[in-house]
């Protein structure tokens, strides 16, 4: 299942671009809490949190799910989904960051 960390982040969802919206809807699937972190992001947002000047942040083609529940096997799971939706994979360290 999934959840997300405050209601802009959860109102957010719907700004993204559809693989994005895919890959999240896959991961209802799981049987573990999958936390969004972040979704899209304004101009604002982003310069407030430090994100790159061209992020995919703010056009919707990337999401940020929570690391600190997951074991390294959800990782890799998770991971896997993201590449059948074939989106990019970052380990952050606190966050998992996917994008098209
Ligand atoms: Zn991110």
């Amino acid at each position: 299942m999934i959840s997300f960390k405050n209601q802009n982040v959860k109102a957010g969802r719907q700004y993204l671009k559809i693989d994005i919206k895919d890959f999240l809807q896959a991961l209802e699937w799981s049987d573990k809490e999958i936390v969004v972190t972040c979704t899209m992001r304004t101009p604002a947002e982003n310069a407030m949190v430090g994100g790159k000047p061209h992020s995919k942040h703010l056009t919707g083609g990337a999401v940020d799910i929570r690391t600190s529940n997951l074991t390294a096997q959800d990782k890799l799971d998770v991971a896997d989904v993201a590449k059948h939706f074939k989106l990019k994979c970052l380990d952050e360290g606190d966050h998992l960051h996917m994008q098209i």
